[in-house]
């Protein structure tokens, strides 16, 4: 059996009365950081044998574990902190153990995503999880303008030095809309920032700590008018007289959509 096992994601008590007999058992567990995983063991009395399984060497490593969990071994993969397989490592042996017909089992517990998303306040019928949003600036564009027209809540995670920047572009793509930023999630510095991107990112000046962006999915208004075209209405309005900033603006808010969108079909208006 290979069990996912989660471990806290701040407080220690977070972690589960199963999680701890299961680790306990297995014959392996495989760690992303084991010195970090070492301490967690060492918390709660647990003696069993420690792989690393990270990214870096995870190919090798898998190979090990599969040999392992064929010879009829148990084996637990965790994280360095909630669930494994979820960014983070864990995947690929999931894959790979289901295709060797190995049984997967999963020990849930703390997971940032769904914490930040039960205290946020938004909608939690419809949800995406989007993780880490990409590093360059192109695929992260091309990304976040795909998922701006999603009406699902959507949580991201993000790294505390990229969070401003990360803010301002999803100002940019998708407007004005509510978000929630969770911070420190079961720590002593606990917090949750509600407001409207633009309002938040004036709030926070330096970011510390570990995030979760949960972001209201987008909001379909009534419908326009049908003889009332987004465009028309935006030329109607600069015809009126106003700047072509707040012409954008007052389009957006019309329609429901964000700036950029009326930039990018004036762009195609133009082609
Ligand atoms: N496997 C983990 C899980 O189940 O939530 C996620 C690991 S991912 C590598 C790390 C990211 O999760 C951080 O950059 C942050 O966005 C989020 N995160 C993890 N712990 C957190 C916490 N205590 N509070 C807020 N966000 C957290």
């Amino acid at each position: 059996m290979l069990y996912l096992c989660a471990t806290p994601i701040g407080n220690l008590e977070d972690m589960t009365f199963r999680a701890i007999r299961i680790l306990r058992e297995v014959d392996l567990i495989a760690a992303e950081d084991t010195r970090r995983t070492r301490k967690l063991l060492t918390h709660f009395e647990i003696h069993t044998p420690l792989i690393r399984f990270d990214e870096n060497c995870k190919a090798t490593v898998a190979e090990k574990i599969l040999e392992r969990l064929q010879a009829g071994e148990s084996v637990a993969v965790v994280s360095d902190a909630g669930l494994p397989a979820i960014c983070d490592p864990g995947a690929d042996l999931v894959r790979l153990a289901i295709d060797a017909g190995i049984k997967v089992c999963p020990v849930p517990g703390a997971n940032a995503a769904l914490s930040a998303l039960i205290c946020s306040g938004l909608d939690t019928k419809k949800i995406f999880f989007a993780g880490f949003a990409p590093k360059t600036k192109k695929n992260r564009r091309e990304f976040l303008e795909k998922l701006s027209t999603t009406e699902a809540t959507i949580i991201f995670y993000e790294a505390p030095h990229r969070l401003k920047n990360f803010l301002a572009e999803l100002a940019e793509i998708f407007g004005e809309r509510e978000i929630v930023l969770a911070r420190e999630l079961t720590k002593v510095h606990e917090e949750f920032l509600r407001g409207k991107i633009s309002e938040l990112l004036e709030k926070i000046s330096e970011p510390r700590g570990e995030f979760v962006v949960v972001v209201e999915g987008k909001k379909f208004s009534e419908p326009p008018p049908p003889e009332e075209n987004l465009l028309d209405f935006y030329e109607k309005l600069l015809a009126q007289g106003l700047e072509k900033k707040s012409a954008m603006r007052e389009a957006a808010k019309k329609f429901n959509v964000s700036r950029r969108e009326i930039y990018n079909a004036l762009i195609k208006e133009q082609k």
